[in-house]
């Protein structure tokens, strides 16, 4: 029992951070494109204006096998001193396999091919490492390119796109297909250690519509002590961040079991007003159900899918179970939309008490210092 007591406790200080530990939320987008890759509608510049405008503190201009030096960005002077772009690029690969190098230091070869997809994953990955950097697996469903199969052999990929503002990604999945969240709990399962992260994969700030990759859909809220492209890479290769397609959260807290005196605790409490801030937006996309009761609804989470906890509250506190694998949490928002609801999502990130993190640090690779790097584009699509 001790044992299993104090990994609980090395393992839960991964998890995303208290009130009172000096960091703060930041907002971000993980992927997006630009004229440089030919099907995109707007220039770097435009591009990171766009989110600059509207509150982000991070954006990574993730080209399709190109490298976009953030020093090349000219953004205008007397901005708010809080958003930096992060450097990196879409690794646009074999067989539909699409791998964002966050904070890289230059571009990662994209042109490795093998039969087994997870070959292509794990050369994605050490690529990005090798640059600097960490490694997001993008959209598994587009074109149903990428099952759990492919991904759980691959070693130190620890993020992946839960949720992918793209209209062609099929993050909901179809009759044949599992959903992304329902990949994410196969892979949990299975013992990987993985984090969700939600992203927009915009193409286009000059044609709008359901059915256009705009931006706005999907982002991480990282919580880190600086914003520096180091201190957010680390946060979330740490899982310190959740995902969201609107609602927004005030608190994410894992409170460390102490021997002979208390348990451990997973708590989210929803930020209402932020989140209905973010609501107002004409640019979110909700994800159309018939059925709801219309508010925030709490869900815990665990091994194989199975929500062990279930209700409409807007703050949770669930004791951490040493005997379960894992535990995350969905929080929902419901409103009543022509035929139906709208549904929008925070997904937290799991905790893990089996251990599974033991040799995570060794994984952790986060650059000082970044260079130039130069590339062709030949992809087309997210
Ligand atoms: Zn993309
Ligand atoms: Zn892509």
């Amino acid at each position: 029992m001790r044992n299993r007591v104090l990994m609980v406790a090395s393992l839960a200080a991964l998890a995303t951070g208290c009130a009172h530990d000096g960091a703060r939320w930041y907002k971000g987008n993980t992927h997006a494109h630009t004229v440089l890759c030919g099907h995109a509608d707007s220039t770097p510049e435009e591009v990171a204006t766009w989110y600059l405008d509207r509150g982000y503190n991070f954006l990574i201009l993730s080209e399709h096998n190109k490298f976009i030096d953030p020093a090349s960005v000219r953004l205008r002077e007397h901005r708010r001193d809080d958003f930096i772009l992060i450097p990196g690029a879409e690794i646009t690969g074999k067989k539909t396999i699409h791998t964002t190098g966050m904070n890289l230091d230059e571009l990662v070869d994209w042109s490795f091919d093998s039969e087994r997809k997870s070959e292509i994953i794990q050369h994605h990955t050490d690529g990005a490492i090798a640059a600097g950097g960490v490694a997001i697996l993008n959209h598994p469903n587009f074109r149903w390119a990428v099952t759990a199969d492919d991904m759980l052999p691959v070693q130190r990929l620890h993020l992946f796109e839960l949720f992918n503002g793209h209209p062609l990604v099929n993050n909901e999945g179809d009759e044949e297909h599992i959903s992304t969240e329902e990949l994410w709990d196969v892979l949990l399962t299975e013992g990987m250690a993985i984090y969700g992260v939600s992203s927009d994969d915009v193409h286009s700030l000059k044609r709008w519509g359901r059915d256009v990759s705009n931006p706005g859909r999907g982002w991480v809220m990282v919580r880190a002590e600086t914003l520096t492209p180091d201190a957010i890479t680390s946060a979330m290769q740490r899982g310190r961040f959740y995902a969201t397609s609107g609602v927004i959260l005030e608190t994410v807290k894992v409170t460390v079991p102490r021997r002979g005196y208390s348990q451990g605790y997973y708590e989210v409490a929803v930020d209402e007003a932020a989140t209905a801030r973010e609501l107002t937006s004409d640019l979110i996309l909700g994800r159309r159900v018939k059925h709801a009761v219309e508010g925030f609804r709490i869900q815990w989470i665990g091994p194989r899918g199975e929500v062990v906890s279930d209700m409409h509250a807007t703050r949770s506190i669930r004791e951490i179970d040493p005997g379960v694998a894992y535990l995350r949490c969905r929080v929902t928002y419901a409103r009543k939309v022509d035929g139906g609801y709208e549904e929008f999502y925070a997904w937290t990130q799991p905790i893990f008490t089996d251990g599974r993190l033991d040799t995570f640090g060794a994984s952790m690779q986060v650059a000082d210092t970044h260079t130039r790097a130069g590339g062709r584009t030949h992809a087309v699509g997210p």
